[in-house]
């Protein structure tokens, strides 16, 4: 009943040069039922616009302001990623909570900003591994959650996406086991359900960390896994469409 979702997150790589070969190749690449989506830089939206628009491919940026417009130097507004047509924005992902300082009350902020301007947030959330070990990884998961529940309407989350990726995996060759994550996302969905159980059954949960074609369909087989946020195999056309098959 839910729809799978592959989003590649390209971080900061890419070049004009480089990036048109990756855009098609995807664009050519992506068929089957998982919808699928790109992360790219802001200074790329334009020419992944170009190359992508009419497929079924959609895009997104990997970050937005907090604020609507104004003197914020160096930062990029909502409204300014929905004039390139961008249907996704991450928000929260772990490299700007631990290397920025995007607090949960600014990933909150953030996630409303997005929402205001009719894109689809997927917030990531996750635990690191010293609290993984600390046994507090529902604890941790629960309070990201509920930082961006406190500053938005449950309904929000029917137009919203949530990507569970344990600062553990993320790039760094190690996975969660189908079980592990499982149970993250069951939680999560739990968590939602508590507030709405329709718009809980809706949402997507993505898993994110270390996904490679050989991991993916035993990962996105899981009840509660509905696709994943793919960072350094989303660079590689092959491997990241290995990825979208194994969700379709
Ligand atoms: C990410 O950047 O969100 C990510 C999951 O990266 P990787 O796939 O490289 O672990």
């Amino acid at each position: 009943m839910r729809t799978k979702l592959v989003a590649g997150n390209w971080k900061m790589h890419g070049s004009l040069a480089a990036n048109l070969g990756l855009l098609h190749a995807v664009r050519d690449g992506a068929g089957g039922a998982a919808e699928v989506a790109l992360c790219v830089p802001y200074p790329y939206l334009a020419q992944a616009q170009a190359a992508l628009n009419g497929s079924k491919v959609a895009w997104g940026a990997q970050d937005v302001s907090e604020h609507a417009q104004g003197a914020w130097t160096g930062e990029v507004s909502a409204a300014m990623l929905a004039d390139f047509a961008c249907r996704y924005v991450l928000v929260g992902h772990s490299e700007r909570r631990s290397f920025f300082g995007d607090t949960d009350a600014v990933v909150a902020a953030k996630f409303v900003a997005a929402r205001k301007a009719g894109l689809v947030p997927i917030l990531c959330v996750g635990e690191s591994l010293a609290e993984r070990e600390a046994g507090i990884t529902g604890e941790v998961v629960t309070r990201q959650i509920d930082a961006v529940l406190g500053g938005c309407e449950i309904t929000d989350f029917a137009k919203a996406i949530v990507a569970y990726e344990p600062v553990w995996a993320i790039g760094t060759g190690r996975t969660a086991s189908p079980e592990q994550a499982q149970e993250v996302h069951a939680l999560i969905r739990s968590r939602f359900a508590r507030e709405d159980a329709a718009i809980a059954g809706g949402l997507r949960i993505l898993y994110g960390g270390s996904v490679k074609a050989g991991n993916a369909a035993e990962l996105f087989g899981q009840p509660d896994i509905d696709g994943g946020l793919i960072g350094g195999a989303s660079l590689v056309a092959a491997d990241f469409l290995a990825i979208c098959a194994a969700a379709a």
